[in-house]
Order: structure tokens, then C-alpha cells, then sequence
């Protein structure tokens, strides 16, 4: 018997409308260029993202066609993150931290029809704008500076559309309405491609209690940029709930943005861990100078946050950390470090180490792992690859018939992530699968050295790899950045790690360095690591 409900199509502009009529208010505020606010209300932005989108269709854009954005966290952006698929098109952005040559091969390989670009950012769009082949280069100005000969400029294109004229999207909610390329290390940059029904979904489980718990009244400043991975989807989570949205613009320093954090009562922020360790050493130095009373939950994710990172902003800061892990390709939320009734009446301490790690799958999304024997138990000690499925996964990459293997013949996706799964279904990352070392046919994760590192007093930084080795194959090597002023030796920090971890796990080498070279997104480039002390990348 079939059930006798609407069927309803999950799409953008159901989220667009549900702005307009009930929360058309609240504010959205961007940090410009020349570090001024910019605010207005959710209201105004509707309108103009309509204008967006009829003069986009003036244009001569149609459905499927896809639109390229080429910025920083702005209102524009989420003008565009609307207006693009509130006509079924298809929203693609783009890293501005790839390199010029990956980006001509992500915009012509997604065949992007118009590329929308800061003009802050035109220095970085010249690199490589001869090599792609664009109908349009549409300019999002500096206030009073005029857009290059041959560009469109954003503002008067907006003022030429007649947001009367505008007609939502009501196809299927399985079209696609944003794009996203993997900031992979190795291999070509692969496209994910999201549906409005995956973007509305993903909304509502991020939203929830069991995920980033929004209500209407948060102030939400998303500090991982919209480029990654729709910005953790929070531009669509924000304008669902009508929280208030405060963009950072090009400022993502710790004094610009405590200060945002501080003056509009951010209640929740969002961002890698690179950003947080900032944050942490600027408020270590002057503990009480800023008042971020309101902040009540920073989400961490992108690479693991070490439980020394997360007490520490606990129990000097009063600032709760929550661990997520996600992909590109799972739109990102996978799960949440949320603890259950269980481990909240435990001791502090077991407390700690369940926040450090990656959490507990989501709702509707499926978890197993697999090692070269089958299938894992949930033991909390075998390693294997986790593999996941649900309603905002990827089931194909676009256009590209390379990496079919990462998608199983059941229908999972191989995420390339090594994990244990404990009996309560906490997810641990050991590592990614070409990074983890193999010693003498044992594995050693780099992930739990770098975090126990990273709690060691003279420790900024620490990223640890596999050098070859000719007995055991493979052994961990450290690099460290230290604290300034700081200093210690290896057999410290050795020493330091020794009552954690097995004899062998301890690293053979270390190198005390500047810094660590890092991805478009802040993770560590272990392939230049490895290749730099011996091994290959
Ligand atoms: P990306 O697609 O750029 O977001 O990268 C996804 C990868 O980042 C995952 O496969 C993990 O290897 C890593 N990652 C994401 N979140 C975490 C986390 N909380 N802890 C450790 N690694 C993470």
C-alpha cells in the first residue's frame, strides 16, 4: 500500500521561501575589504539573490549549467549559493588556494559556464584565466574601484534584474545544485556533486540536536571558508534556521576574528584546527582580554583535534570544542564527537579522550570498516578502512571513471580514512590510508603521535610521517615547530610520549623546523614530508 503523503521536493528554494516569510529580519553581517561591517537582513538578501538569478538567466545560463565562485566568505557568496541553484543551476566553488594550474584543470573540466570573482582576488584569478574557457567573468567590486575592461561587474548586473521575473526551481530534488572538487594530495582533483535533496537533508541532521544543535537565535560565524566544502554547510543551515551569519571576509587571523567573536556574540563557530591552535596562543597570552561569553561550541574538523587542544580551551578558556569528521565527498557531516548519558557520568579524563575522537556517525549515515581480513569488530583496536553510506555521501565522482574503486559493488564509499570503531560506535581516525606507517608489518598512527605531541608544553606544532627504513620497512618520523621561545630535544619528547604508546611506535627521527608545509585546506603535506627525508611521496 503506498502511504498518502505530499511528495514534497526538498529543494533550495523551499529554504529561500522559509527565509522570506519568517525570518526576512535577521542579519547578515560581512567583514569587507577595508575591514568595515557590512549588514542586512536575510530579507534583502532574498531579493538580490532573485535579481542573481534572473540576470544570470538574462545572461543566457540555463539549468545544469555550472557557475564558478571565486572568494571569500561574503554575502555576495551566499547570494550566489542561492541564486545560482534557485534556477537549477549548479554552484561550483573554488579553492583560491590551489594551485593556478589545478584550478584550469577544475574549471574546464567542469566545464563551468561563468566565473564569479572577488576583485580582491583578480591578482590570484590572473594566474589562469587565459587558460580557461569562461563565457563570462563577473566582478564582485571593492566599493569605488572599476571592474577590467571585459568583465561584469556583480552590483550592476544585480541592479539589471528584476526580481519579479524570478522563478523558483521546482524539479526533482535529486538535481544537482553545487559542485565541489577534492583538495586531494595525490591524483587529479576529483568533482563531488551535491543535490538540493543531500543539501537539505545534510541541513536538517547538522541542525539537530544530535548534530550542531541551531536554533534561530545563534549568531554563526563559519570560519572555514565556503570554498571547502560549502563552508561545512552552514550558509544552508544558517538560512534555514535564520540564525544570524557573520562572514569573516578575507580576515581569518586570531585578532580579527576574536574580535568578531567578541563584539556580535558569536554563540557558534567552525573551523580546522590550524585556526583554533592561533586562536589558543593569542588567548593564552592575554588570558581575559576578549569576552566570548556568548561562544558556546566550536566546531573543529578537517584534521583531528588533539584532546591537549580541546582541555586546554576547556579548562583555561571555558571554550567547548566539538570534533567532526567529514569529506568532500559526505557533504561533510560524517559524525560528531557528542557524548552519550553513558560517558558523561565518567571521569573527566575518559571524557577528554571521547572528545578527541571523531564521534559517532550521524543520523543516516552508515558506518563499517574493513581490513585485509573482512569486515572489523567494534572493538576499539582494530584498524581497517572506514567505508560509509547515506543520503548526502557521493556515489560517483563527476565525469571521471578513475576512481570507481573507491565506491564498493554494495554501495559504499571507501573513504581512504584508517579508523578503529569502538563498542559504542566512536569512530578513532589513525590516519589516512597512504600516510599510516608500517613498521615491521605492524601500523603506527601518525594521527595519536601528533596529538600526544601536541600536548607537550614547548609543542606548537607536529606533524609525523614513515622514512624508510631498511629493517622494519618503514619508521615514524616527527617534524616539530616549537613554541617561541621555547626549546627540547628528541629524547624529551620521546620520553614524553613513552608512557602512552608501545616501544615501537616512538619516533626514530626528529626535525625541529619553521613551519610545516600545509594543504589548500591546512592539512599537513606529508607526501612533501616524506620525500623530503627519504621516502616517497
Ligand atoms: P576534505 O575532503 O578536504 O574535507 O578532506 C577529508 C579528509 O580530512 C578526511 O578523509 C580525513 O582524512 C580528514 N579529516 C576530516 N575531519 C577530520 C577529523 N576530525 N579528524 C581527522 N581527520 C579528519
Amino acid at each position: 500500500m503506498k502511504g498518502l503523503m505530499m511528495n514534497y521536493q526538498l529543494t533550495l528554494p523551499t529554504i529561500m521561501r522559509r527565509a522570506e516569510m519568517l525570518h526576512s529580519k535577521k542579519e547578515v553581517i560581512t567583514r569587507l575589504p577595508d575591514k568595515s561591517l557590512h549588514r542586512y537582513t536575510y530579507g534583502e538578501c532574498i531579493t538580490r539573490t532573485k535579481k542573481l538569478s534572473v540576470a544570470l538567466q538574462q545572461l543566457g545560463v540555463k539549468a545544469g549549467d555550472r557557475v564558478a565562485t571565486f572568494c571569500w566568505n561574503h554575502y555576495q557568496h551566499l547570494e550566489i549559493y542561492f541564486g545560482v541553484p534557485a534556477f537549477g543551476a549548479v554552484l561550483h566553488t573554488l579553492n583560491l588556494r590551489l594551485s593556478a594550474e589545478d584550478l584550469e584543470y577544475i574549471v574546464n573540466h567542469a566545464a563551468d559556464k561563468v566565473i564569479i570573482v572577488d576583485q580582491v582576488l583578480l591578482p590570484l584569478f590572473d594566474k589562469f584565466k587565459d587558460k580557461i574557457k569562461v563565457k563570462h567573468v563577473i566582478v564582485i567590486p571593492n566599493a569605488g574601484q572599476p571592474v577590467p575592461e571585459g568583465m561584469l561587474n556583480y552590483e550592476e548586473l544585480l541592479a539589471a534584474g528584476d526580481e519579479k521575473k524570478y522563478v523558483p526551481f521546482e524539479g526533482d530534488e535529486n538535481t544537482a545544485a553545487a559542485m565541489c572538487y577534492t583538495s586531494g594530495t595525490t591524483g587529479k582533483p576529483k568533482g563531488v556533486l551535491y543535490s538540493h535533496r543531500s543539501i537539505v537533508l545534510h541541513s536538517m541532521v547538522s541542525a539537530y540536536a544530535e548534530g550542531l544543535s541551531l536554533l534561530e537565535s545563534d549568531v554563526v560565524l563559519p570560519v572555514v571558508p565556503m570554498f571547502h566544502v560549502n563552508a561545512w554547510g552552514l550558509p544552508f543551515t544558517s538560512t534555514m534556521l535564520g540564525c544570524t551569519i557573520i562572514f569573516p571576509g578575507p580576515y581569518l587571523d586570531p585578532p580579527s576574528l576574536l574580535e568578531l567573536f567578541e563584539n556580535e556574540k558569536v554563540t557558534v563557530t567552525a573551523g580546522v584546527p590550524t585556526i583554533w591552535l592561533g586562536i589558543l596562543n593569542v588567548l593564552d597570552a592575554a588570558p581575559g582580554k576578549y569576552n566570548l561569553s556568548a561562544l558556546r561550541c566550536m566546531v573543529v574538523g578537517g584534521s583531528a583535534a588533539p584532546a591537549a587542544v580541546i582541555k586546554s580551551f576547556q579548562e583555561r578558556h571555558g571554550l567547548s570544542i566539538l570534533h567532526a569528521w567529514g569529506m568532500t565527498e559526505t557533504s561533510p557531516i560524517g559524525s560528531l564527537g557528542i557524548l552519550t548519558g553513558e560517558i558523561q557520568k565518567e571521569d573527566k579524563e575518559v571524557q577528554y579522550a571521547y572528545r578527541a575522537k571523531q564521534g559517532r556517525p550521524a543520523s543516516f549515515v552508515e558506518i563499517r570498516a574493513r581490513s585485509e581480513s573482512g569486515l572489523i569488530p567494534w572493538d576499539g583496536k582494530t584498524m581497517g578502512e572506514l567505508e560509509v553510506r547515506g543520503p548526502w555521501i557521493a556515489s560517483a565522482y563527476y565525469n571521471s571513471e578513475e576512481e570507481a574503486d573507491k565506491f564498493t559493488a554494495d554501495g559504499w564509499f571507501r573513504t581512504g580514512d584508517i579508523v578503529t570503531i569502538d563498542s559504542r560506535a566512536y569512530i578513532e581516525i589513525k590516519d589516512r590510508s597512504k600516510d599510516v606507517i608500517k613498521s615491521g608489518g605492524e601500523w603506527i598512527s601518525s594521527v595519536a603521535l601528533e596529538s600526544a605531541l601536541i600536548g607537550h608544553p614547548a609543542v606548537a606544532e607536529a606533524a609525523v610521517f614513515a622514512i624508510p627504513h631498511e629493517k622494519w620497512v618503514e619508521r615514524p618520523m616527527a617534524c616539530v615547530v616549537l613554541k617561541e621561545g621555547k626549546t627540547t630535544t628528541q629524547d624529551e619528547l620521546n620520553s614524553f610520549l613513552a608512557p602512552h604508546f608501545a616501544k615501537f611506535s616512538l619516533p626514530d627521527a626528529y626535525a625541529f623546523v619553521k613551519e610545516i608545509p600545509k594543504t589548500s585546506v591546512g592539512k599537513f603535506k606529508k607526501s612533501v614530508l616524506r620525500e623530503q627525508y627519504g621516502g616517497s611521496a
